[in-house]
């Protein structure tokens, strides 16, 4: 595979900006190389600036449910464009996608639009902590909740690949308050809670833990946690900037059927575009500014061009259910393919995954947690990425991320990774 032009600009990109990249993962220092330039994506295909063509299990970290680029979201963004791209002032369209999101997710009662999915977990960890009038938080070790001061303690993917424990630049004061516990572990939580009585102001999770590779909740994880918060007096938020409106359309809240205080989204309620919200229940949502006493701005939140894309694409999966069942079909034909290859072949790797999200993790332990997840030989994923990658199958280049598929994923596309991954084993047999 010819990747001249991605490597020249790789070059160009590593002089003028830190890795060559705007996000870390991109730049393929867990698995080495230099990343493909991508300058095109339509259905399942991403084509890169040498002209290869790739299967996409990225899908952008997730917003392209639908695939890439369909034809009606490109068309009512043009459409909305030809009306002016930002105006910093109240649009019918925000109005319009508080509605649908709320009548999606009855527990959204009222929602406030942001940029990005840090900002989202930001802003809904300042309410929390705003409405209960305490200060600590509970996060799980592997959990990713973007990069705000307070969330960089045990971090998960990006920081895990990386080798960095936690984040320098972050002063011990702002994740003084940030607690650790251990992730499909209740008894972790709930000696924070002994510990802390009446100082925790909220736990947040990811009801699937989708930034260590994918590790679904154990049988009851996040009942016991909705128990305990409401025993402490604590706010429990469901971080859904991944599981929102990908494992059904009501997200983790209806697939798991917990009720959390508040939610954060990302990703796919933009389509694509750069976006992110918060919400909940309407008591603590009167918290924010203008109406209440906890602050939270930005000039571009709720973009209308971002409003059009996000709720064409929310509208399309609201009225075509079918799509859910067909991409979880096709997840469990990967997954079962590659499980069979596993057994076949006998080697030492794990699959996980629940609907949309999976991951092959090189590793034969069961992966239930960030402890866990860690024993993966990333060095043989490494090798791995990249023999799947010089045969078109384009995955996350990192082990502790997810593969996303998409409504665009067509059997055929499953059959072809499958045989790329089973050459792949069968010249690693002799691993054990
Ligand atoms: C990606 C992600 C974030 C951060 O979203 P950005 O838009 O990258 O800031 C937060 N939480 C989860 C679960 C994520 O996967």
């Amino acid at each position: 595979m010819q990747t001249k032009k991605s490597d020249a600009l790789f070059e160009r990109a590593k002089k003028k900006m830190p890795g060559g990249v705007n996000s870390p993962v991109r730049a393929f220092q867990s698995v080495s190389g230099s990343p493909r330039f991508i300058c095109r994506a339509k259905g399942n295909h991403l084509y890169d600036v040498d002209g290869n063509e790739y299967i996409d299990y990225i899908g952008s970290w997730g917003p392209m449910i639908l695939g890439h680029n369909p034809d009606f979201v490109l068309q009512a963004v043009q459409e909305q464009m030809q009306n002016g791209l930002s105006y910093g002032t109240a649009t019918a369209l925000e109005v319009e996608m508080a509605e649908l999101i709320s009548q999606l997710v009855p527990c959204v009662e009222m929602i406030r639009m942001v940029n990005s999915g840090t900002e989202a977990v930001m802003s809904a960890v300042r309410a929390a902590r705003g409405f209960t009038k305490r200060n600590k938080i509970i996060k799980f070790a592997g959990c990713y909740h973007g990069h705000a001061d307070a969330m960089l303690v045990k971090a998960g993917s990006g920081v895990m690949t990386a080798g960095i424990p936690d984040s320098s630049g972050v002063p011990n004061g702002c994740t003084a308050d940030t607690l650790s516990a251990i992730y499909n572990d209740v008894e972790s939580v709930e000696k924070l809670f002994q510990e802390y009585p009446n100082e925790i102001a909220c736990v947040i999770v990811e009801p699937v833990a989708a930034n260590m590779g994918v590790v679904p909740p154990k049988e009851s994880f996040l009942q016991q946690l909705r128990i305990l918060c409401d025993k402490y007096g604590a706010l429990l938020i469901f971080d859904e900037v991944i599981t929102g409106f990908r494992l059904q359309i009501d997200g983790a809240v209806g697939y798991y059927d917990v009720t959390p205080d508040l939610i954060t989204y990302g990703k796919i309620i933009g389509a694509g575009m750069p976006v992110g919200a918060y919400g909940g229940r309407k008591e603590i949502m009167q918290l924010i500014a203008p109406l209440g006493s906890v602050y939270q701005a930005g000039t571009l939140s709720g973009n209308p061009v971002a409003m059009r894309a996000g709720l064409t694409q929310l509208r399309y999966l609201q009225q075509h259910p079918e799509i859910y069942t067909q991409i979880e079909t096709r997840s469990e034909q990967l997954r079962n393919g590659l499980q069979q290859l596993l057994t076949f072949y006998h080697l030492p790797c794990t699959v996980t995954g629940v609907g949309s999200l999976s991951c092959l993790y090189f590793t034969s332990e069961q992966v239930t947690n960030y402890e866990t997840a860690k024993t993966a030989n990333t060095d043989l994923f490494r090798q791995y990425f990249h023999f799947m990658l010089e045969r078109g199958n384009y995955f996350a280049p990192s082990q502790f991320e997810a593969i996303f598929l998409s409504a665009a994923h067509t059997e055929a596309d499953i059959l072809k990774t499958l045989s790329d991954a089973e050459s792949f084993f069968q010249t690693f047999s002799d691993w054990i």
